[in-house]
């Protein structure tokens, strides 16, 4: 048959093998040598910082320009930050195993949709082992199931919702609700459960705060003070979220008292283990996670402290039913009836509709490494946090804010009597950034300005962190100066 595409046209080039295979090999060399140099050349930046009106005039004229793909890949590499730079130690992302980058790349060739088993018939079998893999670290027996989404937050509002759908006193799915509806929640837990339950129409009043303890964990002696208050007010509580661990301070809350707590009050238990649930994955660590098989849903991120690229979170049921049960919904076009449960018509249990082929990015790390290489990676991650700590603690000019239970170790320079610390610290940190030396983030703690670290790469080191507080030490001087 005669082809009706004229053979010199982009859209013919667009979709020809040869084109891909020629440029596919320079970019694979192209981001090979860049890993290689960002993960040997300290001298490297971890960042070129440009402010964000300076990057987008760069890029207008990228855009007005002819410059070839190639190089506006090149482009790339230099105006990105470099997860892969043993010294970067700011935000809670994974550095990408490469042979799950690599399955990203599969990913978005095959662009299988995966939201019903015809488009994705790897992935959805795929997405299942992984997931009951997973279900059958946390500790949950045979009536299981999971599945991934793009993200903990949406995991976390995925969650909720199915929290909301069996413990409701009305089906608010179908009619709507009238009643004052409630979630008990650390106040030290991540934003997106807030936002979460504002979407479910709890509005600001049917998020109750408990405080936390010194360790920043909840304050397990004040749930039932909390929950009576709640109730007396006409609040109807349906769930209570334990944090595994906390975002700021990466602190873990005792999920054995809050399970018993839901328990007794018959509330739907969520965990959002988005960081710090891959714990099971280890011998040393897995104590911090006591009680999660207790959970009715734990969230856990294959792209915090799972080496997988972003997005790619796990949303595990306790009863596999719950996850059917959240998004019941005629969509005939799709499957032929919502009351089943097929594992392999993922979109059923998702929020998305298309999604990307998540599963084989994690599948391929299992399949390489085995499931050894995330406790390899995690107990280095954890231990090299207690020895920074050790390390702040032995130098005067520093305060570490509290002891670290996960890889997230919050402190800060204090050695001046003329500046306000809370300045000081915050310059630091600018200083370092703009130095692309070092990436490190901050946050408010009781109201003060901590620096803030996550230790996410395998290859950072010892020597990294010292001289990270040889480099603020340096910083602080030369600011103290002017
Ligand atoms: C990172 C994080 C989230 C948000 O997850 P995303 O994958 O960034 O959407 C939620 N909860 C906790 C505890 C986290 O650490």
């Amino acid at each position: 048959m005669q082809n009706t595409v004229p053979k010199s046209s982009e859209l013919e080039k667009a979709y020809d093998p040869s084109v891909f295979r020629a440029l596919g090999h320079q970019v694979v060399d192209l981001l090979a040598d860049h890993i290689e140099k960002v993960q040997t050349d300290k001298d490297h930046p971890v960042l070129s910082y440009r402010d964000p009106e300076e990057e987008l005039d760069f890029w207008k004229q990228d855009f007005s320009s002819d410059s070839d793909i190639l190089n506006v890949f090149k482009n790339i590499l230099d105006h990105s930050i470099n997860v892969h730079h043993p010294r970067y130690i700011g935000h809670q992302v994974a550095v990408p195993a490469l042979v799950s980058s690599l399955a990203g790349l599969m990913s978005d060739v095959l662009s299988n949709g995966t939201g019903v088993y015809e488009m994705g018939m790897a992935a959805n079998a795929i997405e299942k082992i992984v997931t009951d893999f997973v279900a059958q670290k946390i500790g949950y027996t045979a009536t299981t199931s999971g599945f991934l989404t793009s993200g903990g937050t949406l995991a976390n509002l995925t969650a909720l919702l199915a929290a909301r759908k069996a413990k409701a006193p009305s089906e608010v799915w179908e009619q709507g609700h009238q009643e004052k509806l409630a979630v008990l929640v650390s106040e030290e837990a991540h934003y997106c459960i807030d936002r979460a339950a504002r979407i479910l129409g709890m509005g600001s009043e049917g998020i109750i705060k408990i405080p936390v303890d010194r360790y920043f964990k909840i304050d397990t002696n004040k749930l039932q003070e909390y929950y009576d208050k709640a109730t007396s007010e006409g609040y109807h509580v349906i769930a209570l979220v334990g944090c595994a661990c906390s975002t700021a301070t990466g602190s873990y809350d005792d999920l054995d008292v809050l399970g018993d707590f839901a328990k007794q009050h018959d509330l739907w238990f969520h965990v959002d283990g988005a960081h710090g649930a891959a714990v099971v994955f280890t011998e040393k660590y897995k104590h911090l996670v006591n009680g999660i098989s207790r959970a009715d849903s734990v969230v856990i991120d294959f792209h915090k402290m799972l080496m997988t690229p972003a997005l790619n979170t796990g949303l595990i049921f306790k009863k596999a039913e719950d996850a059917y049960k959240t998004f019941e919904q005629k969509a005939q076009y799709l499957w032929d009836s919502q009351q089943t449960t097929e594992w392999y018509n993922s979109g059923k249990r998702t929020f998305e509709c298309t999604k990307l082929m998540m599963s084989i990015k994690v599948y391929s790390i299992l399949k390489t490494y085995g499931e050894q290489v995330f406790e390899q990676n995690i107990d280095h991650l954890y231990g090299l946090a207690t020895v920074f700590s050790n390390m702040i603690i032995k130098r005067p000019d520093f305060e570490l804010a509290l002891t670290p239970e996960a890889n997230i170790v919050n402190f800060r320079y204090t050695n001046s009597k003329e500046h306000d610390i809370n300045t000081l610290n915050l310059n630091i940190r600018q200083a370092l950034i703009t130095s692309g030396k070092f990436y490190i983030v901050q946050t408010r703690i009781r109201g003060e300005l901590y620096l803030r670290i996550t230790i996410m790469n395998p290859l950072t080191q010892t020597s990294d962190l010292f001289e990270l507080l040889d480099e603020i030490e340096h910083t602080a001087k030369l600011l103290r100066e002017v």
